[in-house]
């Protein structure tokens, strides 16, 4: 935070190199009085610096374009830069220097202009109002030629105005005393982000008074995804992605697992099924991995006793839905249990719950972006997680009149209904469901010890909707050839996955998990695309 006047150079042993000697500071001081000077000439020669009449402005090295080679990373001014998140009342009266995309530019007069400056999740009111020897006409004119979400640099003093200020998230002014474009946006943006950032309840209410807002679909939103990505509810949603990926990381780290990295090229598929993207590899026949799975499994032949993963993962997804993408993040565990899956299952348990609570208490503001443009409920969870058996689930539908075939795969709308029930009489969104038929399930799955028929295995929902599959894994390498032939798996083309259970391997089980799944779910959003930064899906390979 800048105490400062902005053009100040840094205080001495700032920078983290220790105390500067007087003689240092001193240089250091006309370095940056230098580079700012540069910038204010560089702004004269680049900006508007007639008056109307003709005559120069002698204010013009306060206002006008910067030339891109003075951000050539031509010199180091040392001069101290304020975050907009950091501008409080705390700051009133001081001088900072900001940078930011102009968000909005609204002309008062020509005496007078409003800039809205933004910088990730914060906006800033910047005021440009003529005033002698500060700020002039020609200055106000050059703040409201500006075009919107151009990059500006603003020097200027906080002020704390009487009234809230509606529409920034900061609650202080800046009474702007300098302003330098560094960039120019467009003048016609494809999308405007105040369009973008629109909640229903807006649209709902202007269309009550008859106002015409633009709806921008989500096409053009990825389709402009650099923009697209600037409103609030987008850059909260990242924030709160790069979280969940955070507490994986560290919950599991906790608990003695190691990363790993598993190889994306792979010969032959990593689960059986059509879904692979097939490629050629130097004239050989391979494909990327839909999964990390038989890799991480081998992880855990390799001694590993506790692996995770973090990457992507592939699938050739036909069908266009709501939560498939041609590339996700998964995020994977393999375990060595001792005698039983519920090992796996108390992991899936106490992260996710260390998971949301996290999110809960640490990521307020962003949930509260989300909640604005796409209002939802909080999650329900118990502290100690849900478990079901598939056939108590079933039992569940039947009761509240949905037919499932005996034994047969849940569908979207039954598990989304089975998510419901399990709402009204358990009072939690997040639950575990277990034992599954042995036909819904991969061929690596341990078969239940008292009914072949059944598997080891779970799968986990957030709102009635699946985040997670996991299982005992068959550790034997007989059982392991019997089931993969029994599901029309050749072999041949996983023999150095089977070999691996020759060696000696431990009893172990994991689980996957979809990333963009996780937040789309846990913010109840209604379109897996949202929570990809850049969404592949069967019909979109670009940006
Ligand atoms: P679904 O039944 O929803 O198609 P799946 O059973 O094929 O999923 P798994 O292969 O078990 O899923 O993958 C584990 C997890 O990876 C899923 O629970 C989900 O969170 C995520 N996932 C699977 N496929 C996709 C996909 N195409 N796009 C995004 N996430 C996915």
């Amino acid at each position: 935070m800048s105490s400062e006047p902005a053009s100040a150079p840094a205080p001495a042993g700032e920078d983290g190199a220790g105390t500067i000697s007087k003689k240092q500071a001193k240089k250091e001081a006309k370095k940056a009085e230098k580079a700012a000077r540069q910038q204010e000439s560089a702004a004269a020669a680049g900006g508007a610096a007639q008056t109307d009449s003709g005559e120069s402005d002698p204010l013009a090295g306060s206002y006008g374009d910067i030339p891109v080679e003075e951000i050539q990373s031509k010199a180091v001014s040392g001069r101290e830069w304020t975050e907009v998140g950091d501008l409080e009342t705390g700051l009133a009266d001081r001088t900072v220097l900001i940078r930011g995309a102009a968000q909005a530019i609204r002309p008062v007069s020509k005496k007078m202009a409003f800039l809205v400056v933004r910088q990730s999740m914060s906006t800033v009111q910047c005021v440009v109002v003529v005033s002698k020897d500060l700020v002039s006409p020609q200055f106000v004119k050059f703040a409201t030629s500006l075009s919107k979400e151009s990059i500006v640099d603003v020097e200027g003093v906080v002020s704390v105005p009487k009234d809230p200020i509606k529409g920034t998230t900061q609650q202080v002014e800046v009474q702007v005393r300098k302003l330098y474009c560094v960039n120019r946006a467009i003048p016609n943006l494809p999308i405007n982000i105040e369009d973008a950032a629109r909640s229903e309840t807006e649209f709902e209410k202007a269309e009550l008074t008859g106002e015409q807002l633009v709806r921008v679909g989500q096409d053009t939103r990825l389709n402009y995804r650099a923009l697209d990505l600037r409103t609030p509810a987008n850059q909260a949603t990242f924030r709160i992605q790069c979280q969940v990926e955070h507490i994986f990381r560290e919950f599991l780290l906790s608990k003695e697992f190691v990363g790993i990295h598993t190889p994306k090229l792979i010969s032959g598929s990593s689960e059986g099924g059509a879904a692979v993207f097939k490629l050629d590899y130097k004239g050989q026949p391979a494909c990327l991995a839909q999964s990390p799975q038989l890799y991480k499994q081998m992880a855990i032949c390799g001694g590993f006793g506790r692996v995770f993963e973090v990457g992507s993962v592939f699938r050739a997804e036909d069908s266009y839905t709501h939560r498939h993408l041609c590339e996700f993040v998964g995020l994977d565990v393999e375990m060595e249990i001792k005698e039983h899956y519920f090992e796996v299952c108390d992991i899936v348990d106490s992260l996710f719950v260390a998971m949301f609570d996290h999110l809960h208490k640490n990521c307020k503001k962003e949930l509260d972006a989300i909640n604005r443009q796409y209002p939802f409920e909080p999650l329900k969870y118990l502290q100690k997680t849900l478990r079901l058996t598939y056939d108590e689930g079933i039992q569940m539908l039947k009761e509240a009149g949905t037919e499932i075939e005996p034994m047969g795969d849940l569908n979207t709308e039954a598990e989304k209904k089975l998510g419901r029930l399990v709402r009204q009489k358990y009072d939690t969104d997040f639950y575990i469901l277990y034992r599954y038929p042995l036909a819904l399930r991969p061929f690596y799955t341990m078969p239940c010890h008292d009914n072949p028929a059944y598997t080891n295995s779970f799968d986990v929902f957030i709102r009635g909707e699946e985040i997670i599959s996991g299982a005992q894994r068959i550790h034997t390498p007989e059982l392991l050839t019997k089931r993969a032939e029994a599901c029309g798996i050749d072999v041949k083309t996983i023999s150095t996955y089977i070999d691996s259970f020759r060696y000696g391997a431990p009893p172990h089980g994991g689980f996957g998990v979809g990333l963009e799944r996780v937040v789309m779910l846990f913010c109840a959003l209604n379109n897996i695309r949202k929570t990809s930064l850049f969404p592949r899906d069967p019909q979109r390979l670009v940006p």
